[in-house]
């Protein structure tokens, strides 16, 4: 899932608020995940879609403009191509979160 591995992300690249954010995010929907569907789980889901598009893609825009990455230890080890492939399926998680928020709102 893309918000464990962009909280990853975030607190390998020293980012605590961001990470803060988004282990919220993956406990939130934990917790929505066990509710009643019939209860107020629409409005939950669609604040939690957005906040993580919004998250997921701040973590992409790092990782695309090379400030961010797997390993930030100095020394290059392919974590750039590793890099490179984990943006891109995060990519394909932002449109599908896109996908569920139009069918929830
Ligand atoms: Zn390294």
């Amino acid at each position: 899932m893309a918000l464990a591995q962009a909280a990853k992300y975030a607190s390998t690249n020293s980012d605590p608020r961001t990470t803060d954010h988004l282990l919220d995010l993956i406990t939130e929907l934990g917790s929505a995940a066990l509710e009643d569907p019939d209860s107020a789980e629409a409005p939950l889901a669609v604040g939690i879609l957005d906040e993580a598009v919004q998250l997921i893609e701040h973590v992409i825009s790092h990782i695309a403009e090379g400030s961010w990455t797997l390993c930030p230890c100095g020394e290059d080890h392919g974590q750039q191509a590793l890099d490179t492939k984990v943006a891109e399926t995060m990519r394909g998680d932002v449109d599908l979160l896109r996908q569920l928020r139009a069918k929830a709102a």
